[in-house]
């Protein structure tokens, strides 16, 4: 009997140290997944895929993510279309370039080994092997206040000096030094920055954040006519913005394109590879419809999916969508949010171009292959002699039709007749699609930017991100950052930069 009884004692003792040691492994999968911190990510434009693929990277995939977007495709603003419905003759009707600069999309697309190229090269090349001409000129409704045609870069400097003095040369120098400020959020000592405000203020960025573009460059010593010109051209054209409103910081970001890139085939494909690395499961075609802050107190968050009872509960919710257009109801989270540019993206196509006698150019000259547009100088609000569109360009030409691809911005519906109008005569267009946009945020003057965690809980917002600069990187930046600020407060690893 006692030697039954020990027995039974050693089992028990190697059966306790048994569980000890090898318990947890045997049943690894399991514990681990369920220990894992569950996330949702609202949204899977650039700020939500960024979020996702950060939080695993630094964390060393420590997060069960979900992200949940309402589209039933990834990219969010970020998107393209097929031109005839044709897989050739992808187009971007969102966000269509970035630039060398913009460190997280030009690692990711190195790190995807995604094919960067220069903005529209050799889209516009005709069947005889000829680019059409890569000429501009901006438009104020009345006349053409400046061209230039296709010249080497060079010879266009020259021709805005004739024109503008060294306007041009102080203005290159201003946006350089903006752009420098601002690259230092990517450096070890800023990143990752707990709130937008601070760091803006820490990088002398918030005098320029809270003038408008006009009062900064001409205090800067910029001739107001280049500003006018030029510099609104560039200002309308990205964010449907004149000079006199928008704020500084806004207008120099308009001015850095200096070597415009894209991805072949659209860049939400590093969205999409983003979220694959992420190993995020993804839910299209899901909107979040609330979020509950009922249950704040147990650390949790329940999310209501739109047309179903589902509820599901998550550690951490990352809302990555301007917030007012997200649909969230509920009890209003205490978020601020700027009103949105309604923005027409229309993209026509023909064999026909651009009528000269409407531009004012003698007949059978070509209109330049992409005309901006400024205000007239006696500029009155509401005046019909506003141009009807922010911008017109080829953005390409499709050879087997022997048809120019244009694209319209502009802030209402663009008509048959408008085109009628503005075409050759005997125009047709064999193609015609409308996407309507709440583009970006109005970037009236500011310095206070809302803070990262929403009522101080386990809810965080990007997009306030977006009335300091809004841009694809500036999203994915935001997603970082708040990974990182995630992923630092809970000691998971160290957070390197992005
Ligand atoms: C016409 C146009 C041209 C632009 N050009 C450029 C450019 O050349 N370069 C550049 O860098 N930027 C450009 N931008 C700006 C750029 O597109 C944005 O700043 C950037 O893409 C914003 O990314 P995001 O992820 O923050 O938001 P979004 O891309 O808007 O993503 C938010 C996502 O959240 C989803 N969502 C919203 N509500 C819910 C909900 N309740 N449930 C689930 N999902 C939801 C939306 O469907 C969307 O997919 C342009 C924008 C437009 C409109």
């Amino acid at each position: 009997m006692l030697y039954v009884m020990r027995c039974l004692a050693v089992l028990i003792v190697l059966a306790v140290v048994w569980q000890q040691v090898f318990g947890a492994v045997s049943s690894g999968p399991i514990n681990q997944e369920t220990a894992k911190e569950k996330i949702a990510i609202i949204g899977a434009g650039a700020g939500g895929s960024s979020s996702a693929y950060y939080l695993q990277r630094y964390s060393n995939y420590s997060y069960d993510i979900t992200v949940f977007e309402r589209n039933c495709y990834i990219g969010g603003r970020s998107t393209t279309i097929n031109v005839h419905d044709d897989p050739r003759w992808p187009v971007e009707v969102g966000a269509s370039v970035f630039v060398k600069v913009n460190c997280n999309l030009a690692a990711a697309a190195r790190e995807f080994g995604l094919k960067v190229q220069s903005y529209n090269s050799g889209k516009v090349r005709r069947k005889d092997g000829l680019a059409i001409e890569d000429s501009f000129g901006i438009w104020d409704g009345r006349k053409l206040v400046f061209t230039a045609s296709s010249e080497s870069s060079w010879q266009r400097t020259i021709k805005l000096l004739y024109q503008y003095g060294t306007a041009p040369i102080r203005a290159r120098l201003l946006s350089k030094k903006t752009s420098a400020s601002f690259l230092a959020f990517y450096s070890q000592d800023y990143f990752p920055f707990v709130n937008l405000t601070e760091i803006s203020r820490s990088r002398d960025l918030t005098n320029i954040t809270s003038a408008t573009t006009f009062d900064y460059c001409t205090g800067h010593g910029l001739s107001a006519r280049y500003v006018n010109d030029i510099v609104q051209a560039a200002t309308i054209v990205n964010y449907a913005q004149y000079v006199k409103r928008i704020h500084a910081l806004g207008g120099f970001v308009c001015l850095a394109v200096d070597e415009a890139l894209e991805i072949e085939g659209g860049n939400w494909q590093i969205f999409e590879k983003m979220l694959q690395k992420s190993g995020a499961t993804v839910r299209l075609g899901t909107a979040v419809s609330e979020i509950d802050t009922s249950t704040k107190r147990s650390g949790k968050w329940k999310i209501n999916i739109a047309d179903s009872d589902k509820v599901e509960e998550f550690d951490q919710v990352i809302i990555a969508a301007p917030y007012y257009q997200t649909g969230i109801g509920g009890v209003p989270l205490r978020i601020k949010d700027a009103p949105y540019m309604t923005l027409y993206v229309t993209l026509v196509t023909s064999t026909k171009r651009l009528s000269s006698t409407y531009f004012g150019l003698k007949p059978g000259v070509p209109v330049p292959t992409m005309i901006l547009t400024t205000l007239p100088d006696d500029d009155q609000a509401g005046s019909n002699m506003r141009p009807w569109f922010n911008s017109i360009s080829v953005i390409r030409y499709i050879p087997d039709r022997e048809e120019y691809v244009y694209k319209i911005f502009s802030a209402s519906r663009i008509t048959p007749e408008f085109l009628r109008l503005i075409f050759d005569k005997g125009a047709e267009f064999s193609w015609m699609y409308e996407k309507i946009w709440n583009a970006y945020p109005r970037l009236d003057p500011i310095s206070n930017f809302s803070d990262w965690k929403v009522d101080n809980g386990g809810i965080w917002y990007l997009n306030g991100i977006e009335q300091f600069i809004s841009t694809m990187e500036t999203s994915s930046l935001a997603g970082a950052n708040v990974a990182a600020l995630i992923v630092g407060a809970n000691n998971k690893t160290v957070v390197s930069v992005p």
